[in-house]
């Protein structure tokens, strides 16, 4: 049964879940009707299926099971940093590592149950390795398109699922376009960032945050945006408990880029409603290789977003995100990802500029794991070699305070 999908901008509706567009160019979401919802329709069921009730589709078998249900942290230690009274989503406690897994839990059963063809996607990271893995647990044979020259390192993290990996040269900025016309031309489900099935996944990060705080809500939720997808599913799962009277004030939205592409930021600053691509000439390189976007299919909906919950878009550069990295792990005890360690330096830098106070609870949502990192750049560690003999009389050096 194909579910009715929606656009957020012009309302039009279709009865074509395969559908991504709207006629009018916007990304569309499944529509579904939570009027009657509340947190007493949750099921007893691991993880995110906890809210099936709000889902397109039952809980599936395979490793969607294990995806979501990961803990929101009260995170003292990074208030300082913060400059605000800090929770921590931790999106890597997901199956691979990433929030991603939420959205492949719902759109990757959902292709297997509906058709026969091969699941695909566009992505060198987080994407595609959780694709291939939510394929692979359901028998489903999965092709990844990475661009040309892809590290090894990355490749291995996708390989270890046997996917076909497919390398392509050229831009690979515009393969989100050449995915969708594949789809409709090829026996391939390719399972773009913002296909609507994944976004109804995604929205199960804000039901359990929402669930855990309730009947308060947060003041604030920091999230990463790269092509916008990850908002958006957290956007509509706002909608969602406000229209069935769960939540009363929304959480104020407050996305983060790398400055070295940061088209969401640029059309915020300006007023804009649609984001404006980047030209390659504009985009500089960063350590936040998760996200950068420079034409996010979602942007225009994840600014919409932002602009309803009254919350912001804030840039922050690669120094910044190295220090806020650090933070995490130091002051949280938490291995996070460039890209989410993102949240942090960019709720600092909200907190500077007053639009967050330090009474304010914040949820900063990490939303990968830093240990794919690990083996990725030279870091000397120091670390002392101590003969056993004189251990004792080194340590009480060591140790004395
Ligand atoms: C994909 C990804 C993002 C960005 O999400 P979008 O839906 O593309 O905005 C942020 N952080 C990590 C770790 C990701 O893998
Ligand atoms: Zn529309």
């Amino acid at each position: 049964m194909s579910l009715s999908v929606k656009c957020y901008r012009c309302g039009e509706h279709y009865d074509d879940d395969a559908r991504v567009r709207c006629a009018c160019g916007e990304p569309l979401w499944i529509d579904s009707d939570p009027t009657t919802f509340s947190w007493d329709d949750c099921r007893d069921r691991g993880g995110m299926w906890r809210y099936e009730a709000l889902l397109p589709i039952d809980q599936p078998e395979g490793v969607a099971q294990a995806a979501g249900g990961t803990p929101l942290v009260r995170s003292p230690g990074l208030d300082d940093a913060a400059g605000a009274r800090v929770f921590v989503k931790d999106e890597a406690e997901n199956p691979t590592g990433a929030y991603k897994d939420r959205g492949s839990a719902v759109a990757v059963p959902h292709a297997v149950a509906t058709n026969d063809d091969v699941v695909g996607t566009v992505s060198y990271g987080n994407m595609a390795i959780s694709t291939a893995a939510h394929a692979t647990s359901l028998g489903r044979e999965c092709v990844v398109f990475v661009p040309e020259g892809t590290s090894s390192v990355r490749l291995e993290l996708i390989a270890q699922y046997e996917p076909t990996i497919v390398q392509v040269a050229g831009n690979y900025a515009k393969l989100y376009a050449d995915a969708l016309d594949l789809s409709e031309r090829l026996p391939i489900d390719v399972l773009v960032s913002d296909a609507p099935t994944r976004i109804s996944g995604y929205k199960t990060a804000l039901f359990e945050i929402c669930e855990e705080f309730a009947p308060a809500v947060p003041d604030v939720i920091a999230l990463p945006a790269s092509s916008g997808g990850f908002a958006s599913g957290v956007w509509l799962g706002i909608r969602e408990l406000e229209r069935a009277g769960v939540i009363e004030e929304p959480p104020r939205l407050c996305l983060v880029q790398t400055a070295t592409a940061d088209p969401l930021t640029r059309a915020f600053e300006a007023g804009a409603m649609d984001p404006t691509p980047l030209s390659p000439g504009e985009i500089g390189d960063t350590i936040a290789h998760s996200i950068g976007n420079p034409d996010p299919p979602s942007g225009a909906r994840a600014l919409t977003a932002v602009r309803d919950t009254n919350g912001t878009v804030v840039s922050v550069t690669d120094d910044e995100i190295r220090t806020a990295q650090r933070r995490f792990a130091v002051d949280g005890g938490f291995c996070v990802e460039p890209a989410s360690a993102t949240t942090l330096a960019g709720v600092s830098r909200l907190a500077d500029r007053g639009v967050i106070t330090a009474d304010e609870s914040v949820v900063l949502v990490p939303t990968g794991t830093g240990f794919k990192e690990i083996g990725t750049k030279e870091t000397a560690v120091a670390a002392e070699t101590i003969h056993r003999d004189v251990l004792r009389d080194r340590l009480e050096t060591l140790l004395a305070r």
